[in-house]
């Protein structure tokens, strides 16, 4: 039996397609293992979003080439893998000019294929020259690397990505099964000037609504108590189906199923937020009183120049009417500094919104000048220092925001997912973002804790963006 051996890097999107790929894998005979020295066969699902990304990307296809079974070209042998796949956004973004820079490289699949690694693993298609090769690598920057113009390329399968799992699917689930993410859809429309992923997701494109209550269930009878709803924009769920389905009737229908379980909505986009789906959330007991919705920004002449569809009134109003409809609601959100064309006016507007505290979590992230974007070529870039120095001063605003959100919780008493030993995720707290609950308690006490299940905490304090929690 074969042993493969798998990474998954970037989103948890792409962590979706990675178990996709150990269950068709695992369906056809092969043996998962965890060691990577172990695999015969290694498979880097990579992430291409944004420079650090790419880099650690790289990185990472280096370190496993390293487990090769014949010497590489920096002459380690360390395992016993005769192949090395990547997979993911980085070879549909770079195609055939990955495949100069990474000799070690056996096949590269595109998004739209992983569902075929099992057939390209015996069958891998010819490559196809890339239109453009020199600037392509100018472009992809070479990480130290000199191109191997002179190599055969490696085999490759990367076309514009269509596809997307059903539940039939065979899914190796790679979290703890008892909080899993369900991707309900793939592909954007938006198409915001910074952001490279409608081109390496393709088309925005949904899953039935039937198919999903299938994956929904089949997911709670093997263990889930939290199902976290993954798309790229999850608010305009159904859009493309055209069949009235929608996230918020979406929703509805897994809250139906039977059994315990808590419904997570992450990445919502701002002015795809209906009533009907307010409501819903409201309404329905099974779903987290929580929204992820990254806004970017929200100075009108930054988010026109993102093209984004909403301007900073429509962010600042969304924001109010999820407070005001449901005001124990959890917000967490994403902002972009350093964008091209941000003044030190622009900047402090963000500041100071974010200083108004509207967010219990929050992430800032670098613009980050990615090719192949409109804002790529877009005058005003603002200096990495100045980036950075902006990225920090949000940070230090959210982080006073966080700790007196969270000292707001203290002495509340709230239901509780355990996650392990001493400590679980209220729904408060998304899986690996956003911080956990340390729960205090006997060894006694510890001994009657299931991990998987649910319980109910006092919170009794705060630990940096962490709380702390006795169970009652
Ligand atoms: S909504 Fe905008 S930022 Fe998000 S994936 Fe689509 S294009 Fe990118």
């Amino acid at each position: 039996m074969k042993t493969v051996g798998l990474i998954s890097l970037g989103c948890p999107k792409n962590l979706v397609d990675s178990e996709v790929m150990l269950g068709l894998l695992e369906k056809a005979g092969y043996k998962i293992v965890q060691n990577p020295a172990e695999a015969e066969i290694l498979i880097v699902n990579t992430c291409g979003f944004i420079e650090d990304a790419k880099k650690e990307s790289v990185d990472t296809i280096l370190e496993m080439s390293g487990y090769k079974a014949t010497p590489t070209p920096r002459g380690e042998a360390k395992g016993k893998c005769k192949k090395l796949i990547v997979t993911g956004c980085l070879p549909q973004r770079y195609k055939s000019e990955l495949a100069k820079l990474l000799p070690e490289v056996d096949l590269f699949i595109g998004t739209g294929e992983y569902h075929k690694i099992v057939e390209l693993l015996c069958h891998p298609e010819q490559p196809k020259e890339a239109k453009d090769p020199v600037n392509a690598i100018k472009r992809m920057g070479s990480f130290g690397r000199r191109p191997q113009d002179d190599r055969e390329l490696a085999m490759q399968t990367i076309n514009t990505p269509q596809y997307i799992h059903n539940a039939t699917t065979p899914r190796k689930i790679a979290t703890a099964k008892h909080a899993v993410y369900l991707k309900i859809a793939e592909g954007c429309f938006h198409g915001c000037s910074f952001c490279i992923i409608p081109k390496l997701r393709g088309k925005f494109r949904s899953r039935s609504m039937d198919d999903i209550a299938v994956e929904a269930k089949m997911l709670i009878d093997n263990g889930a108590k939290e199902l976290n709803l993954i798309a790229q924009d999850t608010t305009s769920y159904g859009v493309d189906l055209k069949d009235g389905s929608n996230l918020a009737k979406l929703i509805e229908r897994i809250n139906n199923l039977k059994s315990d379980f808590w419904i997570r909505i992450m990445y919502a986009y701002p002015t795809s937020i209906t009533d009907e789906f307010i409501s819903a959330v409201q309404k329905l007991p099974k779903v987290c009183r929580y929204l992820d919705i990254p806004i970017q920004h929200v100075s009108d002449k930054i988010l026109s120049a993102m093209r984004r569809k909403e301007n900073g009134n429509d962010v600042r109003k969304i924001v109010a009417k999820l407070r005001t409809k449901m005001p124990d609601i959890t917000l967490r959100t994403s902002l972009i500094v350093g964008f091209p064309g941000e003044t030190k006016k622009e900047f402090m507007e963000l500041l100071s919104f974010v200083r108004e505290g509207h967010f219990n979590h929050l992430g800032a992230f670098t613009y980050s000048q990615e090719e192949g974007t409109y804002a790529a070529k877009l005058s005003g870039q603002v200096p990495k220092k100045v980036k950075e120095e902006r990225r920090n001063a949000i940070m230090e605003a959210q982080a006073k925001v966080a700790r007196r959100r969270n000292k707001g919780l203290v002495g509340k008493k709230l239901k509780i997912l355990i996650e392990g030993e001493n400590a679980g995720r209220i729904t408060g707290q998304a899986p690996e973002i956003d911080g956990i609950t340390f729960i205090e308690q006997s060894k006694s006490e510890a001994q009657k804790i299931k991990v998987g299940e649910f319980s109910s905490c006092v919170i009794t304090g705060i630990k940096g963006y962490d709380l702390k929690g006795k169970l009652c």
